[in-house]
């Protein structure tokens, strides 16, 4: 990696952007030349070769687009990345000096299409980016960047850009936060960034969710961009123009993982204390609640009565909705922590009746 690719790679908050495809060399150049105008792009993006759901629609311009890239690099200074899910693609990118390789959603879930990626890439020193898998399993999107580091790719870096699930979740790949909170403590060196526009489908919601990004500490952002936005040959309801990404960055709220002054830190530790304090008297609590569990598990052994009480059951969750709602916690919360309440108390009365 060159002294200047080196420093692009290891700024915070670092942000590529670009068309989610290169349409025509026009296209490609206007778009540098306006993304490079406003001074903060760190690389610029597109998509050459574009894997589509269905057939039909527009794969992408292929090699040709490359020499755009080029070009777009020439006029502007800025490096370049593009998506490769074949070892050919490796191959034709880095004849045409790409200086950084994604890996798309569609390719990270398969790992023969990953090993023979990390096979093209094995004796190169390009850094490269892994988006995460389409489906919420974290162990492909770790596998694949084992693969990469077992073929001695040393700069690796992760995309968050959302997973498919089932039902409408109000987003185009719901975000799942928690998946790729869990990949930066396995990560914790690893360049992530957060991809707003695969997350959201639309522009509307881009700025929230690269607001909540950036209150996880996540490394930057990949936006898309496009000089026609409604006119884009692909993902034209996420496009934004830079015009209005300039405006998006301005009104983003940058907050750092580290604080550096003494009272801040010092009212975290403070707070977090607290925190330490109210999750152990949580634990304890749970606990006693599990004994009595063992308890009711007894009697109904006792009286021959099934362990799930259906009325009952409903009941809890009523008056946990009530409270809940008054102690400013939202349904789905109550709901999904009292699923994991009521397993446990199951767990736990069926030891007591069947050991
Ligand atoms: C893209 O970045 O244009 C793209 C195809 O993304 P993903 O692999 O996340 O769908
Ligand atoms: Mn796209």
């Amino acid at each position: 990696m060159n002294e200047q690719l080196k420093q692009v790679w290891n700024k915070r908050p670092l942000i590529i952007s670009g068309p989610c495809s290169a349409e025509t060399e026009e296209q490609v150049l206007e778009t540098a030349r306006q993304l490079a105008a406003l001074n903060r792009i760190d690389i610029l993006r597109a998509g050459i070769w574009k894997p589509r759901t269905k057939p039909g629609q527009f794969e992408g311009m292929g090699s040709i687009a490359l020499g755009w890239m080029q070009k777009a690099k020439a006029v502007t200074g800025i490096p370049l990345t593009v998506e490769v899910a074949t070892a050919k693609h490796v191959e034709e990118a880095l004849k045409h000096e790409i200086d950084v390789l994604w890996i798309g959603a569609r390719t990270t879930v398969n790992p023969f299409s990953v090993q023979e990626l990390a096979d093209a890439l094995q004796g190169t020193k390009v850094p490269v980016l892994v988006k995460n898998p389409i489906n919420p399993d974290l162990d492909l999107w770790s596998g694949a960047i084992e693969r990469l580091q077992k073929a001695g790719v040393e700069q690796i870096g992760m995309i968050h850009r959302g997973f498919s699930s089932y039902g409408n979740t109000g987003y185009r790949n719901a975000p799942m936060w928690h998946l790729p909170i869990e990949m930066k403590r396995r990560y914790p060196d690893n360049l992530l960034l957060c991809d707003p526009s695969h997350i959201c489908g639309n522009r509307n919601l881009l700025q929230q969710v690269a607001q909540i990004s950036i209150d996880l500490d996540f490394g930057g952002l990949m936006i898309e961009s496009h000089i026609d936005p409604d006119h884009a040959w692909s993902d034209a309801k996420q496009q934004i123009t830079p015009q209005r990404l300039n405006e998006m960055l301005d009104a983003l709220i940058w907050r750092t993982g580290t604080c550096n002054e003494k009272e801040i830190a010092h009212a975290l530790t403070h707070i977090r204390e607290q925190i330490n304090q109210v999750d152990d008297e949580l634990i304890t609590l749970l606990g006693e609640r599990m004994k009595l569990a063992d308890k009711i598990g007894m009697y109904k052994k006792e009286n021959n009565v099934t362990i799930l009480q259906t009325k009952r059951w409903n009941d809890i969750l009523e008056r946990a909705f009530e409270k809940g709602l008054q102690a400013g916690l939202s349904k789905e919360f109550i709901i999904r922590y009292f699923d994991a309440v009521h397993m446990e108390s199951i767990h736990h009365q069926n030891n007591v009746m069947n050991k």
